[in-house]
Parts: C-alpha cells; structure tokens; sequence
C-alpha cells in the first residue's frame, strides 16, 4: 500500500498520511462516474445548474476551512487560496449564465447549393469523462475551475490533485458528494504520476496544468489514446516598464506580481524590462518595498513557504547561476534558516539570459531586471522565450501599452496591471509556444469538453433515388455533370452566373 506524506510547507511537520490509489481503483472509479454521466446527461442543463448553484453555495458557507486547509498543506498565507474561493464562484456565475445557450442545438442554413433543401442543426454532446489533472499552487482553481464548466456541459468528471498537497480538494469533493448530497458525478483520484497516468488511459478529454516535461507526457499518452487535451504549461512572464509610466504604480505591481503566492504563479512577473530613463527610481522603489515583505504564514506575513524541498532547491540553484555569471543582488538571495520551504525575497539585476533565471521557470520569490535602451529592446527581449502565456506593460499611454501589446507573444497581456485577464471568466486564459494547448475560461472553456454531432435532414419532398446515386448511367451521368458544372462554375463569370 502507498501512502502520500503530507508535510507543512511552514515547517516540515507532517500533517497527515493518506492512502494513495492505485490503476485499478482509477478504472473502477472511472466506470462509476461513466455510468453516473448517463443520469446526469439525462436531467438536462437546467437540472445540472441546480446542483451547481447548491454547491456554490457550499462553497461560500466553507470558504474559511477550505482556506485554512489550503494554507496549512501549501505554506500559503490567506490572500492566495481567499482569491480561489473568490474567482471559483464568479466562474460558476459566468457559466451558469452562458450554458443553456451554449448547448443549445444551433440550427445551420448551408451556404452551398450542394445543400439546397437540407437544414442543419449542430448538438453539442459532452465527452463522458474528463480528467482534470491540477497542481499545487492554486490547489482549487486548477481544478474546480475547470470541472466546472465540463459538469455544467454535461460530463463526469475525475480530479487528480498534485500529491503534495490534496487535501482542499479531497474536502471540496466531499462536499459535493456528502454534504450537498449531488449526483455522484465528481470524484477525486489520490496519487503521484502513475495515478495521473491511468487517469489519462481512463478519460475522454484531459485537462492538465503543470510543467512542460510533464506536459508532454501528458500529451504524447493523450495522442496514442486518441483523446483531446487541454495543457496550461507555465510561463516566464515579462514585465515591461516604460519612459513617461507611473513608476511608483508600477513597481507595486512588479513586486506583487513577482512575489504574490511566494511567487508561484504560472503568470508571475519571472522577467522586468525597464527603460533606462526610469530604471533607477523603478528598481529603488522595488527593492525598498521587497524589503519590506515579510515571510511567515500567518495573518502578519506577506510571502510564504515555498511547496517542497524540491522547489526551494529550483530556485536556490538559479539564483546561484545567475551570481556565478554576473548577477548582483540587491536583497535577498538566500535560503531562510528555519524549518519548513523558505527563500529570502529577491532581486536580481544585472541579469541576462544566459542565465537559468531568465530563461527557465523559476516559481518562486525572485524578480530579475533588466535595463533597456528603448521599447523595441524591451519586446524582443521579452519575445525571446521559450514561454509565452502573460505580460504586463506600464508605458507613458493605454495607447502606447496597446502598441507594445500587439507585438508581445502572449496568450494575455495586462496594461498597467497584474493578470486582470484572470478575473474575467468571460475572456479565454491560455498561453501558446510551450505555455501550453488550448485554453481555459470563456465559451471555448467549456465547448471544448463536448463534440459536435451534425444533424441533417430535408425540408422538401424527396425523390426515391437522388440523381448521384447509383446507377452511374449515362443519361443519369449527364444531368448530374450538367448541375455540377453549373454549381462548379458560378462566380467565375461563366455562364453569366
Ligand atoms: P508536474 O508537471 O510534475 O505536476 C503537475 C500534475 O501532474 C500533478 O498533479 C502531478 O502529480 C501530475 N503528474 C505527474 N506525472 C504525471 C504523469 N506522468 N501523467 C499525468 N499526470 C502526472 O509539476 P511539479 O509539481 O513537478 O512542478 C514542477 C514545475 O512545474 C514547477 O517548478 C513549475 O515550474 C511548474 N509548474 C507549473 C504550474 C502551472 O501553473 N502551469 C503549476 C505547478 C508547477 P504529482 O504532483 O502527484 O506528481
């Protein structure tokens, strides 16, 4: 038997051992939440609505445990799981809001004259089971925010949280399951990788969020098993600050940008590009502030643990690569001397990227800048990343922004601000080169987690044989021929057509 240790993050003490699953409990769970989906295909959209309006109530009522939960296991403070208890009931809202028209059947009059008499109507029917595979550092966002939608649709859904911290979502399941009493139509798988593996055999449609290396796996055993994936793969996300911004605005945000969630954030600032004419005063503000942040994880602490020993050793060898070729810190740059997953906050400069730093993700509380000569430095330095997900500008106009914004290779980008693309539910949220696949959030976030089924019949009385079909004879060929040179070449100004 496996079991998952689950320490806090603030000190390394265990919290509790839970047994993990193995393939045959993911089978077995995956065949009851397929027959499951049959009912709840069965009580229609309005009926799933009802359930999904119970459980946000659930939500709002458990929000402070579910909270406390998630700042315990993850060595968080408040703040970070508070904004997940606040975003997952504004995307209920949305989609609760969009569904009913989204599934609507969408009657469709062809364009074609090869489609005279027919009439069209798309279905949207949900895939039986989707698999929502999260990670650590939005515990409930990662998965509820996207099971959602796809129970909305219609589907069954299995989430498998990170191993290292599982238990706001195994609570979040509970509820569904024995404290609103809901349909058994979402399930929680416990495990590592080979957990997230049978899960990706098992499913009809895999929503992942995680690092790139196991991105790929992900996909690779997606595309032998045929299914379609939805992959949020991380990013290194730039910050460009230009002549003429509000500096003292825009070094808030950099700090909280780069250090909110101890800067576990797939689109934390990871990069900042200043131009040189305001790169003494933006840096002179970032330092005094990062100064001020202050670690811990209680309601006194701005920045806490980080996950696991793994992940401190991520950023401890990068900040040390970029000492090693060149870098200066201005404050921070050391492990905190105390029990638990701590990282002094930290600012590099002099950085460029041939440093791990600028190149690789780092999650955790680091902030590298950079000094630029003019905007056109500042874009192509931000471009030239393997990531591409989110940015944020702060220039002299909206308008400037607006310019930069168009030449950034991002899924998202924020003028004056932090991800405020994140809290609207009604905008997609996803990245591309290796930030990931498809997206979240939108209409797209939950039409992906069904397939289109076209239905099309003839709305004038039909011949016992159509004029194509069988027998190819000749008269038959003729009149068939004729109509289709007519059809093939109207707009071509032949036949005065
Ligand atoms: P992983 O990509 O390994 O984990 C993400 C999820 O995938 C977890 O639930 C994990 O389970 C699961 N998993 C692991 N192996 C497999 C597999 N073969 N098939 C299916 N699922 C699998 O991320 P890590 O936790 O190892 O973090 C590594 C790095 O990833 C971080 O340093 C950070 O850079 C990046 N990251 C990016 C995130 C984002 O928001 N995009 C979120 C978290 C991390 P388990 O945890 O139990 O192994």
């Amino acid at each position: 038997m496996t079991t998952l240790k689950i320490h806090r993050p603030a000190d390394g003490t265990l919290i509790e051992e839970i047994v993990a699953h193995d393939a045959a409990h993911v089978d077995a769970v995956a065949q009851r939440l397929r027959t499951a989906q049959v009912e709840w295909v069965r009580i229609g959209a309005k009926g799933r609505a009802a359930w999904i309006k119970r459980y946000r109530k659930w939500l709002f009522d458990n929000a402070t445990r579910l909270i406390e939960i998630a700042m315990e296991e993850g060595g968080r403070v408040r703040n970070e799981p508070t904004l997940e208890t606040t975003l997952i009931p504004e995307i209920i809202d949305y989609y609760l809001r969009v569904t009913p028209a989204l599934l609507e059947p969408r009657p469709v009059r062809g364009s074609s004259p090869l489609t005279f008499g027919k009439r069209y109507t798309v279905h949207r029917s949900a895939f039986p089971l989707v698999g929502v595979i999260g990670a650590w550092n939005f515990p409930l966002l990662l998965t509820l925010g996207d099971a959602i939608p796809a129970l909305l649709a219609g589907s069954a859904v299995a989430l498998k949280p990170s191993e290292v911290n599982p238990r706001v979502v195994i609570e979040a399941v509970r509820g569904w399951r024995e404290d609103i009493g809901a349909p058994p139509v979402l399930d929680v798988l416990l495990g590592g990788g080979e957990v997230g593996s049978a899960l990706v055999d098992a499913a009809d449609y895999i929503q992942f969020t995680g690092s790139v290396a196991t991105g790929r796996r992900v996909a690779v055993r997606a595309a032998e098993n045929l299914i379609p994936v939805s992959l949020e793969l991380g990013g290194k996300d730039p910050l460009i600050v230009l002549a003429g911004a509000d500096i003292a605005r825009a070094a808030n945000c950099a700090v909280y940008g780069g250090f909110a969630n101890n800067g576990q954030v797939c689109m934390g600032f990871e990069r900042v590009y200043v131009h040189e004419s305001v790169y003494d005063e933006f840096v002179d503000r970032v330092v005094t502030k990062v100064r001020q942040l202050r670690s811990g994880v209680d309601d006194h602490s701005d920045v806490g643990a980080l996950i696991h020993p793994p992940q401190l050793q991520i950023v401890d060898r990068q900040v040390r690569d970029a000492v090693d070729k060149g870098a200066r810190i201005l404050t921070g740059g050391n492990r905190i001397d105390r029990p638990g997953n701590w990282f002094e906050p930290t600012v590099l400069v002099d950085v460029d990227h041939s440093m791990a730093v600028m190149r690789e993700e780092t999650f955790g509380p680091v902030l590298p800048i950079v000094r630029v000569a003019d905007a056109d430095e500042a874009i192509r330095l931000a471009n030239d990343s393997e990531f591409g997900l989110s940015a944020s500008v702060f220039a002299a106009t909206v308008a400037e922004g607006k310019r930069v914004a168009d030449r950034l290779d991002t899924g998202a980008v924020s003028i004056d601000d932090f991800v405020a693309n994140m809290v609207c539910a009604d905008v997609p949220q996803g990245g591309w080169k290796k930030s990931g696949v498809g997206s979240r959030l939108s209409e797209t976030g939950l039409l992906k987690f069904t397939h289109t089924k076209v239905v099309a019949a003839n709305w004038i009385p039909t011949l016992d044989n159509d004029v194509f079909w069988f027998p190819y004879t000749p008269a038959r060929r003729a009149v068939f021929g004729a109509a289709a040179r007519l059809i093939q070449g109207r707009g071509s100004g032949r036949f005065g057509l």
